[in-house]
């Protein structure tokens, strides 16, 4: 049953009297549930217990770590249809992508439980002394990683499950050896009070510390008052530039800066060249239709900049993408207030000079349903107005159309970093192509040949993160098992007898 209160240590907790409610997007009303945002004190006694709790589970040994990954994956599960509906309750979402992204959480917690049985991850590496090489002896020299400590993590608005309270960025910091304490995202309180308390219970039986995992409700205040605390040693967010933005420069500004490994906005740009255009234009407008609508258009890897050459193939399958997008049955959107920004976010765009909207859905529109969008623009005019790269979250895509090549490579040059960049050609492409491959690659995190950039596989090999601001760290990923490497540190042992080394270096 959800209680509306904060999970503070493993125990459920409302001192506070600030009260607030999530809203139900497909009705548009508040749903019944009176949630606490949590105190000031609160929140530091949920640091002040992670901290403890750092001090047991971070040498802990994997096996026990990946037996507490595992029984929270069993315990979500055994949450059934109560964790599915409320998911839908507070998101909008259907049924099916609540199963889906369910799946998607329970395989991130058992991936990181199999990394973690044993110590390959932590790359540990080892330097054997020279006592007699000249002119100077090399001492013996063992390296490997250790956790950095108490972590805080912002759940995000699209991914109520997979990138929330048991997320990747959760599953990883438990695995990697840090304590974690969420800011749950207040649009889904309840889901994340349930996800909190099959956490609490795997702590439980899996003879965990108690200040292991904290999640706290609150608003903005709340989430710097964590970022702020001495104790918290690192931040894992996703969301808007904006909301990252703000807590990185907050996590710089304190007297011990800690690292703030924030995912944020992207427009994904997708060049298509003429050659892919005029030999499968109608195909390409059905599959991006569909790419760009999916999911209402909310997620980071939405296709929301498509680059072509001007030609009259180019009108053509604008013409084509626009009306296959707009006969896409509206969907509903996370929140009104994701709803607001599209419609803001969106005018903004189109507002600027040179931008014609193609078509925009015209049907009757539930509150929260979104109009799907077209719009065009010259590549000169994109150019000189950053105002349209921004990201516009919902089922929105600029068309830009270049005068040639040297345009094109322009502006991709000058894009902003972006988590991913798709290349749809031809094999004998009359386009440049490994010179735009090599201007692409320096711009984003993931390149997609003829495919659509929505869709994030979770497996090693996945970058998720881009150059800034994709997010803001490039040099890791978001999704996947090399995740946990945000949560790590290298340290050198030099010169140190076995019985001093941790277990995982005695070998
Ligand atoms: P958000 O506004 O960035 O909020 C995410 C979390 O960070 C919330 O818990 C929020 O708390 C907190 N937060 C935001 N600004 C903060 C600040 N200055 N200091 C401390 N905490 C702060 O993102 P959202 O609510 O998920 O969605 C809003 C917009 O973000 C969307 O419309 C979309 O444009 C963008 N977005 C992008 C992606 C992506 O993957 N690219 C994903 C999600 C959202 P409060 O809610 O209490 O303010």
């Amino acid at each position: 049953m959800i209680t509306g209160k904060n999970c503070i240590g493993g125990q459920f907790k409302a001192d506070g009297s600030v009260e607030f409610r999530t809203t139900d997007p497909k009705r548009n009303v508040p749903n019944p549930t009176v949630f606490v945002e949590a105190t000031k004190d609160e929140i530091d006694t949920a640091v002040d217990l992670a901290w403890e709790a750092f001090k047991v589970f971070r040498s802990m040994p994997g096996k026990q770590r990946a037996a507490f990954l595992n029984t929270i994956a069993d315990e979500m599960l055994a949450l059934d249809q109560e964790l599915i509906d409320t998911y839908m309750l507070e998101s909008g979402l259907p049924e099916g992508r609540a199963i889906g992204e369910r799946g998607r959480t329970i395989f991130q917690l058992r991936s990181f439980a199999e990394l973690v049985a044993n110590d390959d991850w932590r790359e540990n590496t080892f330097d054997a002394a020279q006592p007699d090489r000249l002119p100077q002896p090399k001492p013996s020299l063992r390296k490997t990683m250790i956790p950095l400590g108490p972590v805080a993590v912002f759940g995000a608005s699209n991914f109520p499950l997979a990138y929330s309270t048991a997320g990747g960025d959760t599953a990883s910091a438990l695995a990697a050896g840090c304590p974690v304490i969420v800011k749950s995202h207040p649009m889904h309180a309840g889901t994340n009070e349930l996800v909190a308390s099959a956490i609490v219970k795997a702590a439980n039986k899996t003879g965990m510390p108690k200040g292991v995992f904290s999640s706290i409700n609150g608003s903005v205040q709340a989430g710097i008052d964590l970022v702020n605390h001495p104790k918290v040693k690192a931040v894992g967010f996703t969301g808007s530039i904006g909301g990252g933005r703000a807590l990185f420069d907050l996590a710089a500004k304190r007297e011990e800066p800690i690292p703030v490994f924030a995912e944020m906005g992207s427009i994904n740009p997708v060049i298509m060249t003429a050659s892919a255009i005029s030999k499968r234009g109608s195909e390409l407008a059905k599959t991006y239709a569909g790419s760009i609508t999916l999911g209402t258009g909310q997620f980071c890897t939405n296709p929301g900049l498509l680059l072509t050459l001007k030609s009259d193939d180019a009108q053509s399958f604008i013409q084509e993408l626009a009306k296959e997008t707009v006969a896409i049955a509206p969907q509903i959107m996370l929140h009104p207030n994701i709803k607001k920004g599209y419609i803001s976010k969106g005018d903004t765009v189109t507002g600027q000079e040179g931008v014609k909207v193609v078509a925009t859905y015209d049907g009757d529109l539930d509150a929260n349903e979104a109009a799907a969008t077209i719009a065009t623009v010259s590549g000169k005019a994109f150019l000189d107005n950053p105002k349209m790269h921004q990201e516009v979250f919902g089922p929105f895509s600029m068309v830009v159309q270049c005068e040639d090549e040297a345009e094109l490579l322009q502006i991709i040059e000058g894009l902003e970093g972006q988590l991913t960049g798709t290349l749809i050609a031809e094999k004998d492409d009359t386009l440049n192509l490994p010179k735009i491959v090599d201007a692409l690659q320096h711009r984003v995190g993931r390149i997609i040949y003829n495919g659509v950039p929505t869709g994030v596989e979770v497996c090693a090999s996945m970058q998720h993160g881009g150059p800034y601001p994709a997010s803001t760290d490039s040099r890791f990923t978001a999704v996947g098992v090399h995740s946990i490497k945000r949560w790590v540190r290298p340290i050198s042992y030099q010169s140190f007898p076995t019985e001093l080394l941790p277990d995982h270096l005695k070998k």
